[in-house]
């Protein structure tokens, strides 16, 4: 077998991780023919449930990554904070998309700047705190600013926000003395992001970017493609993306978030070594959604580019939505016209649990605008 021989549907594919992202993943490697195992520990994971096989221990359990690699053909990841240990054992084994080097740069804030620069993207201005001295020799103009742990933030967890270096000081202190990075906080016109997907040959395609809602720093809402966003800015984030994916080497699907400023500049906030929640509106409004492109690169399949079909508005569905443990009157979102619910199958619902999405597409964004409008008024989620 060549190194870009594909790997046939009816082969395995193996993810780590058994969140929604996986469960889309599974969704899509069996729509093309493939049989998935699924490595995670928890026994009722959304992935696990749906996949042909479920390895339930830990990411780095002796006999379940043996089991893993014997049993796939190509695993992938659907988080960035699997072990770099676990995909480094993997790949002594069976191809590994991303590479471990890749998803490493994507579990420190501190080195995913550093390859921002390194690729000459542009981010906020930071500093590294990991003592109290460097709390003390701070620059005054990194401040009002957020402070974010370097490591296992998601959906806006560990951070906090800062106006003085005595604020900063106890932020530190509450966030457990963790090295950390200190942002300047951005006056932020909005917020877009892109998906991509490389090949092992190097080839790249990529959705038109996405524009991003954020509450409480946890995703609310995605229109695509982007309103209010000029051509010449699609195409800065988009060349910037692909620069980065360039750099690493890249093998699968990444997401680059980033910022755009008043001024209509540009800075990228993070990326994410998988398919992403921002790119959940391809499944329903591109001909080849996100995560076939993650189970087409991990196979090494042709990746032709996507075509948009149907602009798309995507609501997070969140725990919060459960009022008493009664699930939302799903009829009367689904009465309206080109609404899609992807519900992931967790049954305890947490306020700002992502329990699904709901996707409205139609023939032109406006539309779908109106439409979504109404379905979140259906919901009770707030107006935008
Ligand atoms: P996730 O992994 O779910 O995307 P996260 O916990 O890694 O989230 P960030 O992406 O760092 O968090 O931040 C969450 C949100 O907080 C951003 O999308 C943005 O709305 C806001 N935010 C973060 N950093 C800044 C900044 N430097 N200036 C202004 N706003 C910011
Ligand atoms: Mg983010």
């Amino acid at each position: 077998m060549t190194a870009h021989a594909a790997i046939a549907p009816g082969a395995t594919l193996g993810v780590l991780g058994g969140g929604q992202l996986g469960r889309m993943f599974v969704h899509a490697a069996q729509r093309l023919g493939y049989r998935c195992l699924v490595l995670d520990p928890d026994a009722d994971s959304p992935a696990g449930r749906i996949a042909e096989r479920h390895l339930r221990c830990d990411y780095l359990d002796e006999q379940g990554l043996e089991a893993l690699a014997g049993g796939a053909q190509a695993v992938t990841t659907e988080f960035e904070n699997v072990p770099a240990e676990a995909l480094r054992r993997l790949a002594e084994r069976v191809p590994v998309s991303p590479g471990g080097a890749a998803v490493a740069v994507c579990q420190d804030r501190a080195l995913e700047k550093a390859t921002f620069a390194r690729c000459g993207v542009p981010c906020a201005p930071h500093a590294v705190i990991d003592n109290e001295a460097a709390i003390r020799s701070l620059s005054e103009n990194l401040l009002p600013g957020i402070l974010k742990t370097a490591q296992l933030g998601y959906d806006g967890k560990g951070q906090r926000r800062v106006d003085s270096r005595d604020e900063l000081a106890a932020a530190w202190r509450a966030l457990g003395s963790v090295r950390c990075v200190l942002e300047r906080r951005l006056d932020l016109a909005c917020e877009i992001s892109v998906v991509l997907a490389r090949g092992v040959d190097g080839g790249v395609i990529s959705f038109a970017p996405f524009r991003n809602l954020h509450r409480d720093g946890i995703l609310a809402l995605t229109q695509w493609p982007a309103p209010g966003i000029e051509a010449s800015l699609a195409e800065r984030a988009d060349a910037a993306a692909r620069a980065i994916a360039t750099t690493l080497e890249y093998v699968g699907v990444l997401c680059v978030e980033f910022f755009v400023l008043r001024d209509g500049s540009l800075c990228a906030n993070e990326m994410a070594p998988r398919p992403h929640n921002s790119g959940h509106c391809t499944i329903d409004g591109a001909d080849i959604s996100q995560f076939e492109y993650q189970a087409r690169a991990m196979a090494r399949l042709p990746l032709p580019g996507p075509r948009l079909h149907s602009p798309a508005v995507m609501l997070n569905l969140l725990g919060d939505l459960w009022r008493d443990d009664a699930a939302p009157d799903w009829a009367g979102v689904l009465a309206l016209p080109g609404t899609h619910l992807h519900l992931y199958g967790k049954t305890q619902a947490r306020p700002g649990r992502k329990m699904g999405h709901l996707s409205v597409t139609a023939s032109t964004l406006t539309a779908a605008q109106a439409v979504a409008r109404e379905a979140a008024q259906r919901l009770g989620i707030a107006a935008w």
